[in-house]
């Protein structure tokens, strides 16, 4: 096997494979280094896919002991098996990875198995189970993604305490489960261990919950939740957590009553993830918390290295990551790459499911922009009715003067799917009046997002 490549790239997440093949269908010779046997990188191994196949399962649990008598439907006693629950989650995984194995075939992308160690501008050497092996590449591309923030005085175990990896497999379901931030991690995943039957208390930092996200939104996130059963301790510092002589986990908090439960999850953020990377060595600049720095194209101070993804400034997300590599590898096939990061949707898989693209108001107030606001709630929306999800609104943002929509806000029903549509508007540079007179199917949820687009100039119709 030839050890020459067009381009090699360091780590097989959705930022990395997804380049890799976009490279090869652009004609590149390609290989892709993963130090794990399966592909996929966190999300699909560890994140986004087996969050998603248990909050799916743990919401059909809720909702067949909570809503279908409601809707006239008569069950036995319901009952959980969590084995079958976390098998099936496995499942999803197993398929799911090892279809990108088939898509590297299929798009002739070399698969290299170890860990990437960049030794020089254009040579990267791979420590693997059969030793080191050396590629030669005209260009590397970083894409390591990242790992878990620590957080100074918790003691991670693996066991009592731990991170979003092992909170994908609690067995038993835990009967205290402490989490420490209000994130998007602590809020999915302390959501389907609550709806599996455990108490969870979540600490959080700042005094409020899903930071970075409009205020107004994530209000109602809050009230939604506490409705659920989660309990919020806002404007809370977690100062310690480590394994108690006596059993479960202790939680310290700056100036109040340690907490004593049975399980910790610790969900403070992520930092890039470049430990064996050789970025000092070869000389390649990173800033504040690791994150390496590139230029427009995504290249890194050395020629010829670039980086894309959880290892860059900006959102921790696959989609974010995936749109950085194929624009990075486009730029360097055609010399056209770019991404819009107006218009990178964010969706937090919770019940009811916030997702949100563009501007929050608290930032277009921060930069003295001028806009309306149009808001519809999904009480008024016959199809929320129907599904027996009536939580929520929708919130479109748009510029005063050109009606260009900035920002759109949804919590309620399919907001995650929703939010496609707001995000091609956005993309497009469409005003608050193009979604308003685009025809939406009726009864849709969706027709709450044309509704909350009338009500920016104030003629909703079923409001
Ligand atoms: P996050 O940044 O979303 O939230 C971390 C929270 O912890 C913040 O609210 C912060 O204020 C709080 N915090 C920090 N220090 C604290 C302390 N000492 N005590 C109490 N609270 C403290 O991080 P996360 O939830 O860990 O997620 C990590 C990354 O993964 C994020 O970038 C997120 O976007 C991404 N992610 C995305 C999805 C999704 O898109 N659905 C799902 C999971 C993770």
């Amino acid at each position: 096997m030839s050890d020459s490549f067009d381009l090699v790239v360091i780590g097989a997440g959705p930022g990395g494979y997804v380049a890799a093949i976009r490279a090869a269908q652009l004609g590149f010779n390609t290989a892709c280094i993963e130090s794990e046997s399966r592909l996929g990188g966190t999300c699909l191994r560890v994140g986004c896919i087996p969050s998603k196949a248990l909050l799916e399962a743990s919401e059909r649990y809720h909702e067949a002991k909570s809503s279908f008598a409601e809707m006239g439907i008569k069950v036995g006693e319901v009952g959980l098996d969590l084995d079958a629950m976390l098998g099936r989650k496995d499942r999803i995984v197993g398929e799911l990875t090892r279809g990108i194995d088939g898509l590297f075939k299929k798009n002739k992308v070399t698969r290299v198995l170890g860990r990437g160690r960049i030794t020089g501008a254009g040579q990267v050497a791979v420590d693997g189970p059969e030793g080191t092996r050396v590629l030669n590449a005209k260009h590397i591309l970083i894409a390591t993604g990242s790992k878990v923030a620590p957080l100074p005085g918790v003691e991670i175990d693996g066991e009592v305490v731990g991170t979003s990896t092992e909170a994908l497999s609690f067995n038993p379901v835990p009967k205290h489960l402490v989490v420490i931030g209000a994130g998007v991690i602590g809020l999915e995943l302390g959501s389907v261990w609550a709806r599996l039957g455990a108490k969870v208390t979540v600490l959080e930092y700042l005094d409020r919950i899903l930071p970075g996200m409009d205020a107004e939104i994530a209000k109602e996130a809050q009230k939604e939740f506490t409705k659920q059963g989660l309990e919020f301790q806002l404007s809370c510092k977690v100062t310690g957590a480590r394994k108690h002589p006596e059993g479960g986990a202790i939680v310290e908090v700056e100036g109040k009553e340690p907490l004593r439960c049975d399980q910790v999850l610790l969900a403070v953020g992520r930092i890039p993830n470049t430990d064996g990377l050789g970025l000092d060595d070869v000389g390649i600049k990173t800033g504040r918390r690791g994150v390496i720095e590139v230029d427009a194209h995504f290249q890194t101070s050395v020629p010829g290295i670039y980086a894309i993804g959880d290892v860059i400034a900006g959102p921790m997300l696959a989609h974010k990551a995936e749109e950085e590599g194929v624009a990075c590898v486009e730029y360097l096939a055609t010399g056209y790459g770019h991404v819009n990061y107006d218009a990178i949707p964010g969706v937090v898989y919770t019940h009811p499911e916030i997702a949100t693209v563009g501007k929050s108001e608290e930032d277009l107030k921060a930069a003295n922009v001028a806009y309306k606001k149009g808001v519809f709630p999904f009480m008024a929306n016959a199809r929320a009715k129907a599904v027996g999800t009536t939580s929520g609104r929708v919130k479109v943002l748009a510029d005063a003067t050109t009606d260009r929509v900035l920002g759109v806000h949804i919590i309620g029903p399919n907001a995650g799917e929703l939010i496609a549509e707001a995000a091609v508007a956005i993309e497009f540079g469409a005003s608050s009046e193009d979604i308003a007179r685009a025809c939406h199917a009726h009864p849709t949820l969706a027709e709450a997002l044309k509704e909350a687009a009338l009500a920016v100039d104030k003629r909703s119709i079923n409001f």
